[in-house]
């Protein structure tokens, strides 16, 4: 087994968490001081990262660490610098950016999404480097906005730094489950424009509310059919097709027939279905009988589904159980993660594992098990290793 520096992976994950790099640009918060903290921490071990600003403040830090052991393919080892905002302060039973270490769990916003699995991936390379040579190489990759538009992973893709990448393992918290598959978000804006009338005189205008209501329907119906056609996945259950922002019309005119009524919809997708598709049938249901629709894509995730036999699922596979003794358990990921995009827009096959409990992002009294930060290093080093030797 790879030696890993225990107490530096926790306190280099506690040093993270008292950073607010939290995802708000707006009020002037977000990824620089904590991605500066990695950089150092990346030159102390004598590393030579790169620093691409995607946008102002809001930097991705990749430092490729060269194994010295001859050919070897390229690991992609990933995490984020963001973090979501810690919300209504009220709520929380401690500070959230103290980094707290009690009850052998350590407290605060980013803890376990993913400060921790970030500072996993850094301590398990740096493990692997100080074992001596391996063949390959290992891409150490601190990625801006994974809570917001995505725009670091993005940016990576862009630059063509994922097209020399073999496979990629997402440091996301999913309590331990090796998730090779991850749900795809679908989220469209339906604009039905009529024509605006006095309420007195409805039959000079062209009211859209009652086709928004019909969209409605219509959506429910459209669920209803790709549910049935696209039974639930094991690892990530249904499909869903979800309104969730009905606007039209003002309560101070009560009297008027808007000229547009506007639906937001969320599209939760599984493997095998076609977002391109699920777009075209929205548009299809929307409109008719003097009411123009038009839809636009907000967001356009695809679903991943990388097989479980790909080598880094099989190398990840192999780590977890030479270190925890245990058989893995496969999960999916319910959301997106920059997994989606190196995997759809980069061709990097991806697996996301990582310390942390899956529903405990993005809570108050967010926290991450010691014990959890430690296994998942040792868990990291030693897939790195099977997956650069090609021994898993
Ligand atoms: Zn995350």
């Amino acid at each position: 087994m790879i030696d890993v520096d225990a107490d530096g992976v926790v306190a280099f994950t506690q040093a993270l968490v008292r950073i607010p790099s939290t995802n708000d640009p707006a009020r002037g918060r977000a990824e620089r001081p904590a991605a500066e903290l990695v950089e150092a921490k990346m030159r102390e071990w004598g590393w030579d990262p790169v620093v691409y600003e995607v946008e102002p403040g809001r930097p991705n830090v990749v430092a490729v660490v060269e194994g010295g052991g001859g050919d070897g393919p390229t690991l992609m080892f990933e995490g984020h610098t963001d973090v979501v905002t810690e919300g209504d302060l009220s709520t929380w039973t401690v500070d959230p950016f103290g980094g707290e270490i009690r009850d052998g769990k350590l407290w605060g916003r980013g803890s376990a999404d993913m400060k921790s699995g970030l500072a996993a991936t850094l301590y398990a390379t740096r493990a692997l480097q100080q074992a001596g040579p391996f063949p390959g190489r290992i891409k150490v990759c601190a990625l801006a906005d994974e809570e917001g538009l995505m725009i670091g992973a993005h940016h990576f893709v862009a630059e063509g730094l994922a097209a020399d990448v073999d496979g990629a393992i997402v440091a996301e918290p999913e309590a331990g489950e090796i998730c090779a598959v991850a749900k795809g978000a679908l989220r469209l804006r339906v604009d039905l424009t009529g024509k605006m009338a006095h309420g007195a005189m409805p039959q000079h205008g062209r009211n859209p509310v009652p086709a928004a209501g019909a969209l409605l329907a219509g959506l429910a119906a459209l669920q209803d059919e790709l549910q049935k056609r696209h039974p639930a996945h094991e690892h990530l259950g249904a499909v869903y097709v979800t309104p969730t922002v009905l606007r039209a019309g003002s309560e101070e005119q009560v009297n008027v027939i808007p000229a547009v009524a506007s639906v937001f919809v969320d599209v939760r997708t599984i493997p095998g279905v076609d977002h391109q598709e699920i777009a075209g049938r929205v548009a299809a249901l929307a409109g008719g009988d003097g009411i123009t629709a038009e839809v636009a894509v907000l967001v356009d995730r695809p679903p991943v589904d990388v097989p479980v036999t790909d080598p880094v699922v099989a190398a990840l596979a192999a780590a977890h159980r030479a270190v925890t003794g245990e058989e893995p358990v496969y999960g999916g990921v319910p959301g997106s993660t920059d997994g989606t995009v190196l995997t759809h827009w980069g061709g990097v096959p991806s697996v996301v594992y990582g310390p942390g409990g899956k529903w405990i992002a993005h809570q108050s009294d967010e926290y991450v098990e010691i014990a959890e930060i430690v296994r998942c290093t040792r868990v990291f080093a030693e897939a790195a290793h099977r997956f650069l030797n090609g021994t898993h």
